[in-house]
């Protein structure tokens, strides 16, 4: 197959883009880098079997030739990124999911978007089931990225019910794991960063909000199992396993072997108390479940950071911290 991954350049669609090669499909990827980074498909260039284009995916999309499959994967995704972008945010997940299922509609291709567990907000029910409706802030700082992902939603099943466009929509839970960006601000990069620096963790609020981290490799197992089934509506995609703030920051201190330590930072507003997949659909219907254990996923993650960071001290970046 042919097929158009949108966010190419960032952590999950770098990572998506090298399961589709190696699967034998050809890739065409697009990305503006605003949040991705050419570093992370660099050693895709050479492959005769993937296409790169700069592009702001917001504009109108098209691309010569056929086209089996577009999966959107454009947007900013951690929150300083979107209330740094919140414009951004807004458009790609309205107007860029607008113009990638026009592609999809056009070339009569499979449409993946990748949604967010952000469309359940600060969830009143837990865990969270596909069946529950969320519960948002929409005039909230997280509301760009919350209702941009809830809109995308919208548009999804509207391409399918009213233009017969066959789609897929991914709700992706906290997921971590190499080519996360070491200044994303998100909680695992930061916390692996801090402590390989030896500087305290900062923890956010009291640490008690809870969070349920699923390493890579297995998110994307669940999207290609996703991509390649027959389920329309949406569907959750995470580990389940929860694990408080503080709970993270002791597994990363322990791993890591640093006494720096933690320090307590206010909370961002709105951010969500708990989160949890239910993958009972997932576990059902795509026969998933994610493999890896967070001290396992960690270990790997922490490796991937120390090469970066040594590879910044040999550049002579200095010590810029998270
Ligand atoms: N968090 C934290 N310290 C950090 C970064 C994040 O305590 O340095 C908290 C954040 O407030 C949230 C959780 O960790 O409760 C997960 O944050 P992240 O930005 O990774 O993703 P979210 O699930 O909020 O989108």
């Amino acid at each position: 197959m042919r097929i158009l991954v949108t966010g190419v350049a960032g952590f999950l669609g770098s990572h998506l883009a090298d399961r589709l090669l190696a699967e034998g499909h050809q890739v065409v990827g697009l990305d503006n880098f605003i949040t991705g980074s050419p570093d992370n498909i660099s050693d895709l260039l050479g492959n005769e079997r993937f296409t790169f284009y700069r592009y702001d995916v917001t504009e109108f999309m098209y691309v010569a030739g056929d086209l089996h499959g577009v999966l959107h994967f454009a947007s900013p995704a951690s929150p300083i990124d979107y209330l740094q972008l919140p414009i951004q945010t807004l458009k790609v997940g309205s107007l860029g999911t607008h113009k990638a299922l026009g592609l999809a509609k056009a070339k009569g291709a499979r449409f993946l978007l990748a949604s967010s567990s952000e469309v359940y907000g600060d969830p009143a029910m837990h865990p969270q089931p596909e069946s529950y409706w969320g519960n948002v802030n929409p005039v909230g700082p997280r509301g760009v990225y919350d209702e941009a992902k809830r809109f995308a939603e919208a548009l999804t099943m509207a391409y399918h019910r009213y233009h017969g466009v066959d789609t897929r929509i991914a709700r992706i839970f906290n997921t971590y794991g190499p080519r996360m960006r070491r200044d994303d601000g998100r909680v695992v990069s930061n916390f692996i960063v801090q402590s390989l620096q030896r500087n305290p963790l900062t923890i956010f609020g009291d640490g008690s909000q809870t969070r349920s981290f699923c390493y890579v490799d297995d998110l994307i197992e669940g999207i290609y199992r996703l991509f390649t089934s027959d389920r329309v509506e949406p569907l959750n995609l995470g580990n389940p396993s929860e694990y408080t703030i503080s709970e993270l920051a002791e597994l990363v201190l322990e791993l890591t072997g640093s006494t720096a330590g933690v320090e307590y930072q206010p909370l961002p507003q709105d951010d969500p108390k708990v989160r949890q997949p239910d993958i009972s659909l997932a576990r059902q219907l795509l026969g998933w479940e994610p493999q890896l254990d967070l001290r396992a996923g960690l270990k790997a993650t922490i490796g991937y950071f120390s090469g970066v960071l040594e590879n910044d001290a040999s550049r002579g970046k200095g010590q810029a911290t998270a």
